[in-house]
């Protein structure tokens, strides 16, 4: 009746490292998309779980036969969609760490250390991009949670009594209003909807030619808000939009925030990971003036999924919004530590900080910083490629290492235009070497290539620019 015994942990264990290092080391065999159809490896999982035990060997030969062709695979350097998200080495071993001591991190006593190295590794981050002292941090999964949180705070923090009465069958509470560009990220929304701000709640400010909010239609929407007996009570700057990594203009947004007494987030989910490289510190101006932030190591810090990383100046609120007791869970020391079920909404909790251990003391921050940086510097020459064509456009600015361009061969009207684009898209894809995303640019189809894989070297921006001039040259559609 008892587990796995320890030999053939042993050996199964050795058996799946040598499966993950041959797997990482011959990656680019595999297509980066994977190419099968819905339903594809439904089919081929048993309908009914089995009976009796099999061995690991077993399972581990039905990843391969069953699972592989399903795997879109992150970690290949053709991935250049969307935003990366790459498992390195010391990462990859701290999951696996994770799951040996299986600690949950509910309470400080549930496992002094795990809530220690979440500090200090959250002090050390708080460095690596240059946060103030008085910003305290906590890991939650995604950036999507992260800021959910941030709203949720923001939302406490107008003493309205919402944590005690709710929001429903209330006549004393005033319409709140939260603020984003029209380029934030829809996990904004989706905080604000499960926070019952309702989308109905939510601004989307105007942004400039560059994709960035425009401040006078901030507060000319606030005061019109306001004039209209609506409370406003957020606003979220992104700092590294999704669809062209535009930077909002946060000191500007911040004296608007400050002069309303707005809560402040920033959402830096993919971007925020460069403010440790000296050239990058421009984005971090006015950060010190958020109330919270958020930064995905899981995106551009070579961590796999999932870990992110959520910083406030108001721990305190953000405790009031979400702590409760519950005699079961009462300890001697809770007027000494954080227990941190009490600064979100689940109770239990990974030991993701360990990852952070591992990775940034594996590679030391001027190591993880070079990286980075070599990225920003790829982008930038895989952009001057573009410029130089005449059949093609750079469709924004490009102040990381995501790349928005068009094929426009100077012959066709914007629709043909975007219709020739997704076709384009679609064949690239289909190569099976590289895998780009796209997004749309005022009502311009675009696409997109990211860099930012712990694998990505020079040869795979080549070696795309490549597939993507021959994808045209040989396609009589294009
Ligand atoms: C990726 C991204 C998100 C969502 O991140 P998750 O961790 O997947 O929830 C939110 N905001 C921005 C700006 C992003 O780039």
């Amino acid at each position: 009746m008892n587990d796995m015994p320890k030999d053939e942990f042993e050996k199964n264990g050795y058996m799946l490292v040598d499966w993950i290092s041959k797997y990482l080391n011959e990656i680019e065999k595999y297509p980066p998309l994977s190419q099968v159809n819905p339903g594809d490896i439904l089919k081929r999982i048993p309908q009914t779980p089995p009976t009796n035990g099999e061995d690991i060997e077993n399972v581990l030969a039905d990843v391969e036969n069953i699972l592989m062709d399903g795997i879109t695979h992150w970690n290949h350097p053709g991935f250049m969609a969307y935003f990366n998200s790459t498992s390195s080495g010391p990462g990859i071993l701290a999951e696996l760490l994770t799951a040996a001591l299986g600690a949950n991190g509910m309470l400080w006593k549930t496992s002094p250390a795990f809530t220690e190295l979440e500090k200090s590794m959250m002090n050390w981050f708080r460095q690596m991009v240059g946060l103030p002292e008085n910003y305290w941090g906590i890991i939650y999964d995604t950036a999507s949670t992260s800021s959910m949180h941030a709203i949720a705070a923001a939302r406490e923090q107008l003493d309205l009594g919402i944590r005690e009465k709710g929001m429903t069958g209330r006549n004393d509470l005033p319409k709140l209003i939260l603020y984003c560009s029209e380029h934030a990220h829809n996990s904004i929304d989706k905080g604000a909807l499960t926070l019952g701000i309702g989308l109905d709640g939510i601004r989307k400010i105007s942004v400039n030619d560059k994709f960035e909010m425009i401040p006078t239609d901030l507060e000319n929407k606030i005061k019109e808000d306001i004039s209209q007996g609506y409370k406003p009570f957020c606003i979220v700057a992104t700092v590294g939009t999704t669809s062209t990594t535009s930077v909002d203009p946060v000191d500007a947004i911040a004296d608007i925030a400050e002069k309303y007494n707005l809560w402040l987030h920033i959402d830096s989910a993919y971007a925020g990971v460069t403010a440790m490289i000296p050239e990058m510190k421009w984005i971090t101006k006015g950060w010190d003036r958020a109330d919270s932030l958020v930064i995905n190591p899981h995106k551009w810090m070579f961590t796999p999924m999932d870990l992110s990383v959520f910083f406030t100046r108001k721990p305190d609120i953000l405790k009031r919004a979400f702590s409760l007791s519950a005699e079961y869970l009462k300890t001697n020391q809770d007027s000494e530590v954080d227990n941190l079920m009490d600064y979100g909404i689940q109770l239990g909790r990974r030991f993701r900080s360990l990852k952070l251990w591992f990775i940034i003391r594996y590679f030391g921050v001027d190591g993880l910083a070079e990286r980075i940086k070599n990225h920003i510097n790829l982008a930038k020459e895989f952009a001057g490629w573009i410029e130089q064509e005449n059949d093609f456009e750079i469709m924004a600015p490009t102040p990381f290492s995501t790349v928005c361009f068009r094929y426009n061969p100077g012959n066709k009207n914007e629709d043909d235009l975007n219709k020739l684009n997704e076709k384009l898209l679609e064949k690239i894809n289909e190569s099976g070497k590289i895998f780009l995303s796209h997004t749309k640019l005022n009502g311009k189809f675009t696409i997109r290539l990211t860099i930012g894989s712990i694998r990505h070297e020079r040869r795979h921006i080549e070696e795309a620019w490549k597939i993507i001039k021959t994808t045209i040259n040989s396609s009589s559609d294009c």
